[in-house]
């Protein structure tokens, strides 16, 4: 049973359940099936150690430890363990830093092993950082599959012993119960034709390809699979024409006027104005509003976001704005509640950290309708959650949830709210329509007055000194400054070694006491992070370091240097996020983006692009034409693009076939009642009841 709840699968225990629950929305063996991989690494190959090159991507070398130590540092955080592996062909480092005690005890002397991992070299010696590994024989007994899967992971995961391997192997552990004779979801009149996999066979080649030529045929069946279902919602529902019925929101009253006339703290821009009347009227037909509001970061989303929660209370609903992270959820609640300050509306802030007794008073509160406006995180969406007459919901940074978690937030309503999903990833309009003909959308193309447009440099490594002397001028002169380090996906370790290895260095160029340097990474618990965050946003901190992208979504005007690390390694649509950052006060703001001196053609363009437009809509249709075919990156979707697995841009191809099909169904058996078709009518019902309300989003 496919539906089995993901702790009952061998190997998972409640705890890992509720890792994969939160972390990955995985919540039964159904959807740990559908967690699929970001790339695949090619693991044919095997190398010599004298083979190496300083350039060489992930290797694999088999080999042994022939001397094992641990290297102690100023402090315990900066013990390392080093082995000396050799090949026999040369020798190399494998190294740890802050190994945990079971490792120390489990390397073992003298036994083949099988390394894996990427390679650097320092003073004529290669080491590889927190390798990959397992003993020759594991090796040879497990290996299902030497073209591996990478899967989307988190820092938390990894650091609760969640890795790829584990990950691996719970699904492998899944073929081994259920098999691989899954209910076949697509019409005879498209597996035939196009001989496509069965549904069994592809997830599992998927998961654990046998050749090159099965992964591909694989993905071919699920992508079309899941653009064809998405088509085939769009087509049946405009050929049926059914419009969902929604709250008529009637009146602008006392709420919207009372603060639009007297607690506004800045003139409208004429784009904010004329997107709150498309909302306004959007959502007073009758009709559930389904709107996607999109605006460049810094175009002035929130007081939008305010202004249509206004029009919900006028007409005596409830509205949550729901924000993909605890510190993005804080900073809503912050600005709002300011903005709100003289008003005397209550409003309330629900996150995973919100202490039990608070928590229950604001359920109580929600359930009562006393608590008319609420922000949060996924925290709002679990079950407890219960509103009296939720009017409207707005989803800032939609991207990082999951369709089937926010489908959860309105369940308990008779009818569904109205939806307003917020986003700096700008989609050109033509591909949004050929996806989600039914979605409206507005923008706001116009930045508020007085912004000076960000400027924007690309440097190498090696001119660090040119630019910490900048940084030092920049902060002489009262300002603040982001360093922000990628999150190197598939291992936490490293990523955690280039942020810590760059605080050391900014500390050493930047000394306490004059200076203080905040940090915040996916290690600090909740609290930590929150007091890291409050000393750079009431300026305490001149610098800010920090690893993921969304960890820096807030707003700190005074900041005005935005220096991103190894930025070769962030997308093009993350990178101009990124710079959004800054640019927010009054006084010129910097972008400084530093790279390798080596870059891909891509990567060298990305720079260029950055460099050259601060216009997110041209940054976007660049992203669009660098991610064509053959692009080896891990595919990055934003926006109301997320599709777990077909890319709408490389997958363009695909979009038609299964537009072609979908709709050929749907003129043969518009309800789908023909018997041959039930399996194709249980997988849409499915599919709409999984995802709720959300459904009719698109
Ligand atoms: P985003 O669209 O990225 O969410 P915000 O809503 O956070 O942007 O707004 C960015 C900054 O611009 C905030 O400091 C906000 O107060 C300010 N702002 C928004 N609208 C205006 C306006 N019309 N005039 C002046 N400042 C504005
Ligand atoms: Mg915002």
């Amino acid at each position: 049973m496919l539906e089995t709840p993901i702790e009952y699968l061998k190997g998972v225990g409640d705890q890992r359940a509720s890792l994969l629950r939160s972390e990955l929305q995985v919540t039964n063996f159904q959807d740990l099936l559908h967690l699929f991989p970001t790339r695949y690494i090619d693991r044919t190959q095997y190398y010599k150690i004298q083979e190496l090159k300083e350039t060489s991507a992930e290797v694999q070398i088999i080999g042994r430890i022939i001397h094992l130590k641990t290297v102690e540092g100023k402090n315990k955080a900066q013990q390392r363990l080093v082995a000396t592996f050799t090949d026999g062909t040369a020798t190399m480092e494998l190294i740890w830093f802050r190994p945990s005690q079971w490792l120390k005890d489990h390397l073992l002397l003298n036994i083949p092993y099988v390394v894996f991992g990427k390679c650097s070299l320092f003073a004529g010696c290669f080491s590889m950082p927190h390798p990959e590994m397992e003993t020759l024989e594991e090796h040879q007994r497990h290996f299902l599959s030497k073209i591996q899967p990478v899967y989307p992971s988190t820092e938390k995961l990894s650091k609760r012993g969640i890795t790829q391997k584990v990950i691996r192997k719970l699904i492998e552990n899944i073929f081994q119960e259920e098999g691989k004779n899954f209910l076949e979801t697509l019409p005879k009149e498209m597996l035939l034709p196009l001989h496509l996999l069965s549904k069994g066979e592809a997830l599992f080649q998927v998961h654990f390809p046998q050749s090159q030529e099965l992964l591909s045929k694989a993905l071919f069946r699920l992508k079309l699979e899941e653009l064809f279902y998405i088509q085939l919602q769009l087509i049946q529902k405009n050929y049926l024409n059914k419009k969902l019925k929604g709250f008529p929101f009637k009146k602008v009253g006392d709420y919207f006027n009372t603060f639009y006339h007297e607690h506004l703290p800045f003139p409208l821009t004429n784009a904010q104005k004329r997107v709150i009347k498309e909302i306004r009227s959007d959502m007073g037909t009758g009709a559930q509003m389904n709107r996607l509001l999109q605006g460049d970061v810094g175009a002035g989303k929130t007081i939008v976001a305010l202004l249509s929660m206004l029009l919900a209370l006028d007409n005596g609903y409830q509205a949550c704005l729901m924000a993909p992270t605890e510190i993005l959820a804080q900073q809503h609640f912050q600005g709002i509640a300011s903005l709100l300050a003289k008003t005397h509306i209550p409003i309330a802030l629900l996150t995973g950290s919100t202490k039990t007794k608070e928590r229950r008073t604001i359920l109580e509160q929600l359930e009562s309708g006393y608590l008319q406006i609420v922000i949060g995180t996924h925290a709002l969406l679990e079950d407890k959650v219960k509103f009296r007459n939720l009017g409207l919901a707005i989803i800032d940074e939609q991207h990082r949830f999951g369709v089937e978690q926010r489908s959860k937030l309105w369940h308990k309503n008779l009818l569904p709210p109205h939806i307003l999903i917020m986003s700096a990833t700008p989609i050109p309009r033509t591909l949004a329509m050929s996806l989600y003909g039914d979605l409206d959308i507005s923008v706001i193309d116009e930045l508020p007055p007085g912004r000076k447009p960000i400027k924007t440099i690309h440097q190498y490594d090696g001119q660090r000194g040119k630019i910490y002397q900048f940084l030092h001028n920049e902060i002489e002169k009262g300002r603040q400054v982001y360093v922000v380090y990628p999150l190197i996906e598939e291992s936490e370790a490293l990523s955690f070694k280039n942020l810590t290895e760059g605080y050391e260095q900014l500390c050493n160029a930047f000394p306490a006491p004059k200076y203080t340097i905040a940090m915040v990474h996916g290690q600090l618990k909740p609290e930590e992070k929150e007091a890291q965050m409050q000393l750079f946003v009431e300026g305490k901190a001149q610098i800010m370091v920090a690893t993921t992208v969304i960890e820096v979504g807030v707003n700190v005007p005074n900041a005005s240097v935005m220096l991103i690390e190894s930025a070769e390694r962030f997308g093009l649509s993350q990178l101009h996020q990124l710079r959004g950052r800054v640019g927010r006060g009054a006084e010129q703001s910097y972008c400084i983006l530093i790279t390798d001196v080596k870059l891909s053609s891509d990567s060298r363009t990305r720079m260029e692009t950055m460099v050259s437009t601060n216009d997110g809509f041209q940054i976007a249709e660049v992203d669009l034409k660098l991610r064509g075919p053959g692009d080896l990156m891990g595919k990055q979707q934003s926006g109301v693009l997320a599709l777990k697995i077909a890319d709408l841009v490389k997958d363009n191809q695909l979009l038609k076939i299964a537009r072609d099909y979908a709709s050929d169904l749907i003129r043969i058996d518009p309800e789908l009642t023909d018997p041959a078709h039930r399996n194709v009518a249980r997988t849409l019902d499915l599919l709409r009841k999984n995802k709720g309300i959300w459904n009719f989003i698109s």
